[in-house]
């Protein structure tokens, strides 16, 4: 029996070494790849006999970076995984009860296109309340990321430009670039906060919108209010539209959030379900506009009905209850875990303190990201190379959405290859 025991366990970790050891060579056969970097095309895709038959958009970009850190920790032996934006917590129970209640009452079809009538009454209140947009138009979208793709699709024609401060959310590059957009970087190093000068300066007529996330993915920055006041001034003077992706509204940490929709009309508000009240898997947002960007949300929901058809109707009717629910317990909890990290890692890394989100972007040893994520991931641990989110490869973005064991142990290895 003894015997046995060992030698299982033996066979066990013999295995999950092998996976370790393929992991590990293929990370590095990625890093090598001729001409490869995280966001370029795959030699294989390129060359491949499909290629004929796909569209040429297609290749304009590559599968996420995060996706494939994602992959890896699949095959890595109980990981010390950074990797993934979502919170480590489960859906409030009675979030979960009121979804389960909406299945058995035969909320199972499909919904209005725009939305729940009681939900879209809901998040009307909010809105009015929170941003002062008396009768906003609205629609409830397939998560933010539904709500992105379509504001892209409403919006975006061949050769718009679109600006985004850098760092910037993956989805902002590569949905406007295979729309035919041209993405203009304006660069946050060191600092992070927001760019409003460099900002205005990369304005053209050919800028259709620029776009603000605050908290910001991936350097975790609450921009300050002045800042994003001085931004509305900028969009307003020259006409452009701001679509501004609150998912992280909630997570702020050290002082009070400042939505740029209390300043500007002309944007398109975007906020989420998935972060707050841990409902990644759930699929649900919301797009919000003042009156006079009423057409727009038309013109979203228009496509929505060609493509989502409607966000999924029993989630729905939980989300009216989560409009009501408060989740200050876990934004209190995510403050103490950005404590962690920042007071582990801030005299080891140049590491700028992040206000919100659960994200932290601290520089690589020497700016050397690649090397340095490799060097992580022969540690057990996965992080995400900074030219994910970024033009530069300099930064590595840790999520802290884990438990306070595993940031304890990623602290450790991290400090040790500091
Ligand atoms: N925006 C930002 C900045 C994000 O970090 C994410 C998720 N990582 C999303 C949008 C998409 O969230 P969802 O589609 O789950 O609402």
């Amino acid at each position: 029996m003894f015997f046995t025991f060992t030698g299982y366990k033996f066979t066990l970790c013999k295995r999950a070494r092998q996976s370790f050891a393929l992991a590990q060579d293929k990370f590095l056969a990625g890093q090598n790849m001729a001409f490869s970097s995280w966001v370029s095309v795959p030699r294989e895709l390129k060359y491949s006999p499909m290629r004929k038959y796909l569209a040429d958009r297609t290749a304009k970009i590559d599968a996420s970076g995060i996706r494939k850190v994602f992959a890896l920790a699949a095959e890595l032996p109980d990981p010390v995984n950074f990797s993934i934006g979502q919170p480590d917590f489960d859906v409030p129970e009675e979030l979960k009860e009121k979804a389960i209640k909406a299945i058995r009452e035969g909320f199972n079809k499909y919904s209005q296109t725009s939305g729940d009538a009681l939900l879209q009454q809901k998040i009307s209140e909010l809105v009015r309340k929170e941003i002062g947009w008396q009768n906003p138009a609205l629609l409830v979208t397939s998560g933010v990321s539904g709500g992105l793709l379509l504001a892209f699709l409403a919006l975006i024609n061949p050769g718009d430009e679109v600006v985004i401060p850098d760092p910037y959310f993956v989805i902002y590059k590569h949905v406007p670039t295979m729309l035919g957009a041209k993405c203009v970087y304006v660069d946050s190093y060191p600092q992070f906060s927001l760019p409003v000068d460099k900002i205005a300066e990369a304005i053209t007529d050919k800028t259709k919108m620029i776009i603000l996330n605050s908290p910001c993915n991936p350097t975790g920055v609450v921009y300050s209010e002045q800042d994003i006041k001085a931004l509305a001034e900028i969009a307003a003077e020259k006409d452009v539209l701001i679509l501004a992706d609150e998912i992280y509204e909630k997570f702020c940490y050290d002082g009070r959030f400042t939505s740029i929709g209390n300043y500007y009309e002309k944007t398109l508000l975007l906020r989420g379900f998935s972060k707050p009240y841990a409902m990644t898997g759930w699929r649900l947002g919301f797009a919000a506009a003042h009156p006079c960007l009423h057409d727009v949300i038309e013109e979203m929901t228009k496509i929505q009905q060609y493509t989502f058809v409607c966000a999924p109707t029993p989630f729905q009717k939980a989300a009216i209850a989560a409009l009501d629910y408060d989740a200050n317990r876990f934004v209190e909890q995510y403050r103490t875990k950005r404590d962690l990290i920042y007071e582990g890692l801030k005299d080891k890394f140049e590491l700028i303190k992040p206000g919100g989100a659960f994200y932290a972007f601290p520089k690589a040893p020497g700016g050397r990201a690649a090397e340095f994520v490799a060097k992580a991931i022969k540690n057990n641990m996965l992080i995400i190379p900074g030219n994910v989110f970024s033009e530069k490869d300099t930064h590595f973005r840790i999520s802290y959405a884990t438990s306070n064991e595993k940031l304890q142990q990623g602290v450790e290895i991290l400090r040790s290859l500091a």
